[in-house]
């Protein structure tokens, strides 16, 4: 937050800096300030980093289920679990899947929980799937 006093006479003056978390409410010359801009604070949201109005929709990703073998730490894709926050709209999702090169299963939704599908290949790709359909993934570029 930019705050500058002002004075007619003498011009601009720079407000004073401080070093530590400021309390607030909190004084700036006098000014008090009794809250913070909420745009400081806002949450954004990770598909479109567009400021989130009230709740937003979050995702968690599960872990990654060990399949056949154990794999060694090294070539295992991690994927953070998040939460992430998105507006409403699963577009904001699927474009947060997108930036990161995850795929996504066409038969399932974008939901609270979704479950990583690590796809072979070099590198590993990850699909993301809602887990709630029968029969196999379909995964597509989200
Ligand atoms: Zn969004
Ligand atoms: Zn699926």
């Amino acid at each position: 937050m930019e705050i500058t006093g002002s004075n007619p006479v003498g011009g601009t003056i720079p407000p004073p800096r401080v070093c530590y978390p400021s309390p607030v409410p909190f004084d700036i010359m006098g000014i008090r300030i009794p809250t913070l801009q909420q745009e400081n604070v806002a949450t954004r949201c990770r598909g479109c980093s567009g400021v989130i109005e009230g709740t937003p929709f979050r995702v968690n990703v599960m872990d990654i289920v060990a399949t056949e073998a154990a794999r060694s730490w090294a070539d295992t894709p991690t994927i953070n679990p998040g939460p992430y926050q998105f507006h409403a709209d699963p577009a904001c999702a699927r474009a947060w899947m997108r930036d990161r090169g995850y795929l996504f299963c066409r038969r399932s939704a974008v939901r609270e929980l979704m479950r990583p599908i690590v796809v072979p290949g070099a590198p590993p790709r990850i699909g993301l799937c809602d887990g709630l359909h029968r029969g196999d993934h379909e995964l597509v570029p989200a």
